[in-house]
């Protein structure tokens, strides 16, 4: 078994964090800075019957130049390869501006499966993580999945894993 799975989602919501915690190697460079890592960075998870190739992408907020505009594009054109995507949001903050334009271009993928993977549950209540799981599936889409994780903590990523690797 083998796919492509891309990690998609604003600034800061712990995809870099998550690809090193699935890949075991500092592979994505981490930063509170937006745009640090600017290339399409890719780590391997392999077990015994498969193999999952990972790209973080990086900038693909709201360009401001036309350098923004060309990563913008680049970063978007690696939905249309993958075999899965994972659109991730910070279960800390309120949806916002920066979810919904990656959300609104997710609108356009088809014929792929497209999980919500909502992050850093470690720092919100159980109350609070269904406000926000709601917020996710009003004016989206329809996600193949929903997990509610921690990148940091390491809470429900073999669950995680184990559906990814089901379902190639
Ligand atoms: P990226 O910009 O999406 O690649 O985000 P990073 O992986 O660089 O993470 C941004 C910040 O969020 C860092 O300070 C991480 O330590 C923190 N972070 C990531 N995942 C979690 C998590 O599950 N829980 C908590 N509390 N912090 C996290
Ligand atoms: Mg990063």
């Amino acid at each position: 078994k083998s796919g492509f799975v891309a990690i998609i989602g604003r600034p800061n919501v712990g995809k870099s964090t998550l690809l090193n915690r699935i890949v075991g190697e500092k592979i994505a460079i981490m930063s509170d800075k937006a745009q640090t890592t600017r290339n399409k960075i890719q780590g391997i998870y392999t077990t015994d019957n498969a193999q999952v190739v990972f790209i973080d992408t990086p900038g693909v907020h709201k360009p401001q130049n036309s350098l923004g505009d060309f990563m913008v594009k680049s970063a978007f054109s690696a939905l249309h390869e993958a075999d899965a995507i994972w659109f991730i949001a910070d279960a800390s903050m309120p949806r916002g501006r920066g979810d919904d334009f990656i959300i609104d271009r997710l609108k356009d993928v088809k014929n792929t499966p497209i999980y919500l993977l909502i992050n850093k549950v470690d720092l919100v209540s159980p109350q609070d993580l269904l406000t926000i799981i709601a917020s996710y599936q009003e004016d989206a889409i329809d996600w193949t999945e929903v997990f509610p994780i921690s990148a940091r903590e390491g809470d429900n990523v073999p669950e995680l894993l184990g559906n990814i690797v089901d379902s190639l």
